[in-house]
């Protein structure tokens, strides 16, 4: 089927199309939320508390884990995570260039050293080989990010971690309900780190975030430490953060959790569809798309083609001028940041991270999206890509960021 014909599919209108569009989840549990939010208010306990406790609970038992620890953010998360494992100054942890910040950020910010080791092109993922490689006698843990919601390759990683007595820390702020050979992102490694933010699968009215373990020393640390390490009767161990979860977040991401699996599996027909829209309208020769998961449930926080070439930053704007809502995630990979030249990175030195950056172009996925909305992203990035392809005979075909590299 033609590009032209993917349009009369459905009778798709020409409204724009958000990267995500928050308003239609609530819509269809306005009342649910609002009730209880009414009841956070009825009660006037709004700092952790039973509500907290029960969206713990309810975590924990979604992630078949032992103990689930609210805090304020999914950054804090992981702050806490590598604060109650002792890791501090002079130690090291292996992690990904091709991450959201808060990944790299967290290990900086708790005096560690972030290492970086490139990515999988096929996944995103951390290249377990290139861990291995990495190993210092200063590695305390390995962060992998199971990035876009497909787990990491972490049988590798686990094997990697128990010869070195390394402790693992998912970064699983894109991935809860994601699974890997039958088990939850939380319990793939010694901690794991959910983040809460709006967009992510499981989005609160703010920020939030959680850490989930099966080890009970490193919960009831991670209780005193998101409280000033205050071990009750102000007895302070140690000195932590004020990073708690608020009852009125835990309230509404209760209700929503109730809502997750089935927003999950109409993010994983959405891929599905995606990649028959594409096929049919000849884009899967132009770019690379996401290949699911063969190892458990991907769950598609973001669909991130590649479209390579250097024409990328023009297919985006393409997309704009359509009105459709595309990103780039990420478009610098953390090695380059500036933030963290003393690392002393040179462009060039992880190619499959910077690759990724150059060539990822993120289109809408969220669960309300469908098929009438998908067929007019499909259409636009069909006119897109027609578009950058004659363009890209009259202007230099690298991009000023490749460049740059
Ligand atoms: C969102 C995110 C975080 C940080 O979570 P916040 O709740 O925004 O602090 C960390 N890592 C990854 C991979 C993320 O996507």
């Amino acid at each position: 089927m033609s590009a032209e014909n993917i349009l009369s599919i459905s009778g798709s209108t020409p409204d724009p199309v958000p990267l995500i569009d928050l308003v239609e989840q609530y819509d269809s549990i306005r009342d649910e939320v609002r009730a209880a939010v009414d009841q956070v208010f009825e009660s006037q306990k709004f700092v952790l508390g039973d509500e907290v406790s029960d969206f713990e609970s309810e975590i924990a038992q979604y992630c078949d884990a032992r103990h689930a620890i609210g805090c304020a953010s999914g950054t804090d998360a992981l702050i806490l995570a590598l604060m109650a494992l002792d890791i501090g100054p002079g130690d090291e942890v292996i992690t990904s260039p091709f991450t959201f910040f808060a990944t790299a950020s967290s290990i900086q910010r708790i005096g560690a050293k972030p290492v970086f080791v490139d990515i999988d092109p096929a996944t995103f993922n951390l290249d377990p080989a290139a861990v291995e490689a990495a190993v210092t006698d200063r590695t305390k843990a390995i962060m992998p990010v199971h990035l876009f919601g497909r787990c990491a390759e972490m049988e590798p990683l686990w094997r990697t971690a128990v010869r070195n007595g390394l402790a693992i820390v998912e970064d699983a702020a894109q991935a809860i309900g994601a699974t890997y050979r039958g088990r939850h992102a939380g319990v793939l490694g010694t901690l794991a780190c959910f983040s809460f933010f709006p967009t992510k699968n499981l989005g609160g009215a703010g920020d939030g975030g959680m850490i989930v373990t099966d080890d009970a020393d490193l919960a009831a640390r991670l209780r005193r430490l998101r409280v000033h390490g205050d071990a009750g009767r102000y007895q302070h161990l140690e000195v932590g953060l004020n990073s708690r979860l608020d009852a009125l977040q835990a309230a509404v991401l209760r209700v929503k959790l109730r809502h997750l699996d089935a927003w999950t599996t109409a993010r994983r027909a959405n891929a599905a569809r995606y990649k028959d829209l594409l096929g049919q309208a000849g884009l899967t020769e132009s770019m690379h798309l996401p290949h699911d998961s063969t190892e458990g449930r991907h769950v598609f926080n973001q669909y991130c083609p590649r479209i390579p070439g250097g024409t990328r930053d023009t297919v985006l704007s393409g997309l704009h001028e359509r009105q459709i809502g595309a990103a780039i995630y990420y478009p610098q990979p953390l090695h380059l940041q500036p933030c963290f030249a003393e690392l002393g990175h040179k462009p060039g030195e992880f190619p499959e991270a910077e690759r990724a950056s150059a060539e990822v172009l993120a289109l809408p996925i969220y669960a309300e999206l469908g098929e009438a909305r998908q067929c007019r992203v499909v259409q636009a990035l069909a006119d897109s890509v027609a578009d950058a392809g004659r363009r890209s005979w009259t202007i230099p075909f690298d991009t000023p960021r490749r460049r740059a590299a």
